[in-house]
């Protein structure tokens, strides 16, 4: 995965089939630990809530939060919804940092958040290394300074 800074050392701790949100259907999935080496780009988004553990489907490759073992079926549907309108929200030009804060606002816990801000992306950001605002990496300019984006990587 791009998001994540080195691979680490990856203990297997489950296996088991749930409820993809991205893939939206039932897929097979490995639960997986980080070792103590593990590191992350520098991508605040995701400080708190990717360190440790995570659910990883094994069709789309997509990493969850293992909390996406107890989505429901209308519930993984219904974070569809609201991931096409943070996708067209960031590809519009808002940084990520002002998605995530709108989401929280509206009620949106840390962690559903940083999920659904992952998945809008693909994991693909870039950001603006003058004001530090990060964006989807589809776009190629800051929205706030006009400088050119890089790759968080
Ligand atoms: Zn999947
Ligand atoms: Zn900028």
């Amino acid at each position: 995965m791009i998001i994540w800074g080195s691979k680490g050392k990856e203990t297997v701790v489950g296996r088991g089939n749930f409820y993809c949100p991205q893939c939206q259907n039932q897929r097979h999935y490995i639960h997986k630990e980080m070792g103590k080496y593990f590191t992350l780009y520098f991508i605040p988004l995701f400080r708190t809530s990717m360190l440790g553990e995570f659910i990883e489907c094994q069709t789309c490759f997509t990493p969850f939060e293992k909390a996406v073992l107890n989505y429901e079926n209308s519930v993984a549907k219904n974070a569809k919804k609201l991931i096409d309108v943070i996708q067209d929200e960031i590809e519009s030009g808002i940084p990520l940092q002002v998605t995530f804060k709108s989401l929280l606002d509206s009620g949106v816990s840390k962690d559903a958040a940083n999920t659904a801000i992952s998945m809008a992306t693909k994991g693909q950001m870039k950001i603006c290394k003058s004001c530090e605002a990060v964006f989807t990496a589809s776009l190629n300019f800051c929205s706030l300074c006009g400088k050119s984006l890089e790759y968080t990587k």
